[in-house]
């Protein structure tokens, strides 16, 4: 790898973390797929050489023991699963060079492969460890076989991972209080002899790995902790019979996270096979000097950037050069949970109205990768309405259907020097974005671009110069088909087929997936048809019933569970032993308000800058409800005001007073009847 800046002679590969055969696709896997998929078609808008691979990952303990609960062998399972993703993930343009699986014996061969040399290169001993173990059903429990308690945090963790707590892979045997999922039982522990991959010898290199490593921030930072901390050397076997052999061991298979990734090896190696090394050489992708770049989820970056480089390493194979994760996805403003099913499925997302280019637009540009985001049906719709059908839909489809009408398609004349000046600024946003490996920066030029166009547009207002000044009103529609055009190449990696559309609107020849950056300047034909709008918006009516089916699918779930939706009252606080006098609680001056506005101050990501009208005055309040609450949906909400508090000054703006909140969600207390504002409370 080289660390140049894309594009590079030496090939790249793009790869998505695998959707695991055990359930169905939803926002949270799309995230990434959608991102990497719009990443890797960035690279080949500047010309970089570069596979997009993936496949599913097959093996693991929750596959066995989901199948063991429907009666059915687990590759049955899993193919049933991998054959759903492999039909669904097309279908949001994603578009995979190569789609494997890891049980597929190209998989299959490589992992026993790197096993091996690993073994010749030393890196692999033996030992006898104490694992978890059922003795009601004589069996060994593995990784989520078992469930107990965290042993860095304490959190309730399942085998191998703090999934609810501190979000560290779990070594066999390390949890604490192990019970088996099989039985409920406590688990005994036994000694077993498997096998350890030295991690520990990797030490160093890793430490100088993550100092190369490129990506998102969350990605190289937080494998600081576990690099330079005790590492521990690496158990790379389990005592199951679903998943690929140990070589030379029948009673041992291999840890799923040593075939999994083996599988981004594999991909690349079947492509190859389909296109022929002088199209795309794997070898020298991941023996040499190719680009590697992998697309993941935030809770496996520890797999991606400490195992993984470590197995690459000792079989003397080619490292990472960037690790790119992406953040939660929460629902209407909620964590996910699949369990209370709030989730959004990729097959609701195909079957709603929404078309899936403008999904793709409101995941990759919604916010940072790294953020977690919320997804919510109103909050997509806002963005669809305005940006795609309001701002660029409304800019392209004015401009081209001036033009046609007024020209028959391309005025004959030069685009003007500041509107081939602000394609490439764009242009250079786009590219920076690439090198930046910020992904929602690969959408973000086009909504900048359209509003330039809008406000063009508007203010030379071509309409009432084609009589007195038809040269202006031909060089400003010239201009708007430029951006249009521009529009266009910019757009396919975020919106592949709205691109492709358009590109046909233009009256282009060739496929808009091949053209270039460059393109982008390119003059269009001189002939057009009249267009059509790109983005169809979404009406009120459609978006509430889709709010109202997760809604009541959730409250149907809950009210299944009896849980009604609280959460189990843990971890309170006990109540303080100090008594005050009547006076001292009457001495705060307390008040019905009502939340009248509430902005984001700049700079605090947890702040909002409130009004709050308390009948005599109105206060100005610092909060930090911004990552808690939807802030649309505060003004109008009726609060508990500290009316006396002492003014304090919170990144630079004057908090005069504070609203009453429970928690740690910071529940808004507000009042159960109408008492008018200004009403004391006591
Ligand atoms: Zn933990």
């Amino acid at each position: 790898m080289s660390h140049e800046e894309f594009p590079t002679e030496p090939p790249a590969v793009v790869t998505c973390g695998l959707p695991y055969a055990n359930g169905d696709l939803h926002v949270g896997h799309l995230r990434s797929l959608v991102g990497g998929d719009a990443y890797a078609r960035a690279l080949e808008k500047l010309g970089q050489t570069t596979a997009f691979v993936c496949g599913s990952d097959m093996h693991g303990t929750p596959i066995a023991v989901n199948a063991a609960q429907e009666g059915i062998d687990p590759e049955e399972l899993a193919l049933r699963y991998h054959e759903q993703h492999a039909a669904q993930i097309p279908q949001f343009n994603v578009d995979f060079d190569f789609y494997g699986h890891t049980r597929q014996p190209t998989n299959v061969e490589q992992t026993v492969a790197f096993v091996e040399a690993l073994e010749e290169g030393g890196y692999v001993y033996e030992k006898e460890i104490l694992v978890a173990w059922d003795p009601e059903a004589d069996q060994a429990l593995p990784d989520r076989y078992v469930e107990g308690t965290c042993p860095y945090c304490g959190e309730h963790a399942r085998g191998d991972e703090c999934d609810e707590g501190c979000g560290r892979h779990l070594e066999p045997g390390e949890i604490e209080d192990p019970r088996s999922t099989i039985t409920g039982n406590p688990a005994e522990y036994r000694e077993r002899e498997h096998k350890f991959f030295r991690l520990q010898e990797f030490q160093e290199y890793l430490q100088g790995f993550i100092d190369r490593l490129e990506g998102t921030e969350n990605a190289r930072t937080r494998p600081r902790e576990w690099i330079e901390g005790e590492l521990q050397d690496w158990c790379i076997t389990r005592d199951i019979d679903w998943g690929i052999e140990y070589p030379g061991r029948e009673d041992l298979v291999l840890y799923v996270w040593v075939d999994a990734p083996t599988e981004y090896v594999s991909a690349s190696r079947q492509y190859t096979e389909e296109v022929g090394p002088d199209v795309y050489d794997w070898e020298r992708v991941w023996k040499e000097d190719g680009e590697i770049v992998h697309v993941i989820g935030q809770d496996i970056i520890q797999h991606h950037t400490v195992f993984w480089p470590a197995l690459l390493h000792g079989v003397g194979y080619n490292e990472p050069r960037a690790v790119v994760a992406c953040g939660f996805v929460n629902i209407a403003g909620e964590a996910f949970s699949k369990s209370r099913n709030r989730a959004v499925w990729a097959e609701e997302l195909l079957e709603s109205p929404v078309h899936v280019d403008s999904y793709r637009y409101f995941t990759v540009t919604g916010s940072g990768f790294e953020s977690d985001v919320d997804f919510s049906w109103g909050g997509l719709a806002e963005r669809v309405n305005g940006e795609l059908v309001g701002a660029i839909g409304n800019f392209i489809y004015r401009s081209l259907l001036f033009a046609h009408r007024e020209y028959g398609g391309t005025p004959d004349v030069e685009p003007s020097g500041e509107t081939v000046a602000e394609i490439e600024e764009a242009m250079e946003r786009f590219r920076g974005a690439v090198n930046d490996y910020e992904i929602r920066g690969l959408g973000s030029p086009l909504l900048e671009l359209a509003r330039y166009g809008n406000e063009y547009i508007q203010r030379a207002e071509p309409w009432n110069l084609t009589d007195e000044d038809p040269e202006r009103a031909a060089q400003v529609i010239r201009d708007c088909v430029q951006l249009s055009k521009a529009l266009a190449v910019l757009m396919e990696p975020t919106m592949p087929a709205k691109a492709a559309e358009l590109w046909d609107q233009l009256g282009e020849q060739g496929s808009v997936h091949d053209a270039p950056l460059s393109a982008a300047l390119e003059a269009p034909p001189a002939a057009f048809d009249a267009p059509e709008e790109l983005f169809d918006r979404l009406e009120d009516d459609e978006v509430a019933e889709l709010e109202t089916a997760l809604e009541e699918r959730v409250e149907q779930r809950e009210d299944e569970d009896g849980s009604e939706g609280e959460e189990p009252a843990a971890d309170l606080e006990p109540v303080l032993d100090e008594r005050v006098p009547f006076d001292t609680f009457q001495s705060m001056d307390l008040r019905v308000g009502r939340i009248t506005s509430a902005e984001p101050i700049e700079g605090a990501d947890e702040l909002l800058r409130l009004e709050v009208d308390i009948g005599v005055e109105t206060r100005q309040v610092v909060a930090g409800l911004r990552q808690l609450h939807d802030v649309d949906a505060l003004p109008g909400t009726r609060v508990v005001l500290v009316a006396n508090l002492e003014k304090s000054e919170i990144f630079g703006v004057e908090s005069n007073g504070m609203v009453l909140a429970a928690g740690e969600q910071a529940d808004l207390l507000t009042t159960y009847d109408d008492a008018p504002l200004g009403t004391r409370v006591r």
